[in-house]
């Protein structure tokens, strides 16, 4: 078969650089990119904007339904960009307001069934490269590469705060970032709804002491490989 397409899961810890290399493996092999942490973010940040508790169920699942998340590329920005219902979010969504409380929204069935399905139905075309915490374990199960990322935390912590610093937030500390990250990482990994697990197929990356360009490199060999048994 010429050209075979493959899906690409990479999982791993917060800010771990999932998404980086996610996104240039996508450039490089010309497949979507899909950041599937930034569409919890987007029900999160509906939740706050609609003062809606995380306890309560019924306007959740009620509000589900009324939500479309999309994705676009900018290219003047040369950057990716999350819509909610048409508007740019994507400043919005990556606040501690919202870093904060993600990972009580990401433990809500609702919210995962309604998350994972449209997750699924992306992949089914193949050629996708997803980001996440269970994109290899529930989300695509039979991806041709799984790729689990980690890093050490005070290191994530401090790529995190560069990016914070980066985008005008000049407020929130090394300690409030790398206690979101632990936060988070504690109770994706324990939550009893698809938590963050290593999948049994999947290749471990340690990117404490990579460069981008080793991480892509490291990476594009193993899907290389992985075509060349197609
Ligand atoms: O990837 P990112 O750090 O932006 O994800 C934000 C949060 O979304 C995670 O901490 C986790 O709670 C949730 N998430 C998830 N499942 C995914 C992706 C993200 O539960 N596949």
């Amino acid at each position: 078969m010429s050209n075979p397409k493959i899906n690409i899961a990479i999982d791993g810890y917060s800010s771990c650089g999932k998404g980086t290399l996610a996104k240039e493996l996508a450039k490089e092999l010309n497949y979507l990119f899909i950041d599937s942490g930034a569409m919890y973010r987007a029900v999160t940040l509906a939740l706050i904007r609609r003062h809606i508790a995380v306890e309560d169920i019924a306007a959740i699942e009620n509000l589900l339904p009324q939500l479309e998340i999309s994705f676009e590329f900018n290219s003047a920005l040369n950057h990716y960009q999350t819509l909610l219902n048409g508007d740019n979010i994507e400043s919005e969504i990556r606040t501690m307001e919202v870093s904060n409380l993600v990972s009580p929204v990401s433990k809500i069935d609702a919210v995962r069934d309604f998350l994972v399905k449209q997750q699924r139905t992306i992949g089914l075309n193949k050629g996708v490269v997803m980001d996440g915490r269970d994109i290899g374990t529930v989300v695509f199960p039979d991806a041709e590469l799984k790729i689990f990322m980690t890093a050490q935390p005070e290191i994530r912590a401090q790529r995190r705060l560069a990016e914070l610093r980066q985008k005008g937030d000049v407020l929130t500390t090394f300690e409030e970032v790398l206690e979101n990250l632990s936060s988070r990482d504690l109770q994706d990994s324990t939550r009893a709804n698809s938590p963050l697990l290593q999948a049994s197929d999947a290749i471990v990356i340690d990117n404490s002491n990579l460069s981008r360009e080793e991480q892509k490199a490291l990476a594009m060999r193993l899907v290389n490989e992985k075509l060349g048994t197609l």
